[in-house]
């Protein structure tokens, strides 16, 4: 088994709306990005490749590359999953937090949760989905961004 650990951050600018796991959430700000700046997302990738050993989001998706400009962040997670099975890694589970002072995310968590089992192929049970603020405190408490910490575990099976 190997555990893996993803982080990421975007900048709240103008907009009215953002993308959390693939959900289109309304919003009185949008974040700054070169994909669809999908914090969730983006942390599950860099969970997922880091267990699997396979390095971070920005070596396989650079965002210098014009192709991945305004990218639906599920076709990374599509292809993370593609890289994960083409390497025998299964999933256990990926736990997954959004820090964010502003939107809450719990009438959108059940959504997610779907979103992710069925771009992973695992069980909706396999996928667990949190939010929380920072009561306020620094930058994510003045929303002046977003964040989200993702941790996966996965299982090397050789015979699959
Ligand atoms: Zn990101």
């Amino acid at each position: 088994m190997r555990i893996g650990h993803g982080f990421d951050a975007h900048r709240f600018i103008a907009g009215d709306h953002l993308f959390l796991g693939g959900v289109k959430v309304p919003h009185y700000f949008a974040v700054e990005a070169h994909s669809d700046g999908d914090v969730i997302l983006h942390a599950l990738c860099d969970a997922l490749l880091g267990a699997a050993g396979l390095g971070d989001i920005g070596e396989h998706f650079p965002p210098t590359d014009p192709q991945y400009k305004n990218m639906d962040s599920r076709r990374f997670v599509k292809i993370v999953k593609q890289l994960l099975d083409k390497n025998h890694w299964k999933i256990s589970n990926v736990d997954i937090t959004l820090v964010a002072q502003m939107p809450r995310i719990k009438s959108y968590k059940l959504e997610i949760k779907h979103n992710i089992a069925d771009d992973l192929g695992i069980d909706p049970n396999q996928v667990n989905i949190k939010g929380t603020t920072t009561e306020k405190m620094g930058y994510l408490g003045r929303e002046e961004g977003i964040a989200a910490y993702a941790v996966a575990l996965l299982i090397q099976d050789k015979s699959a």
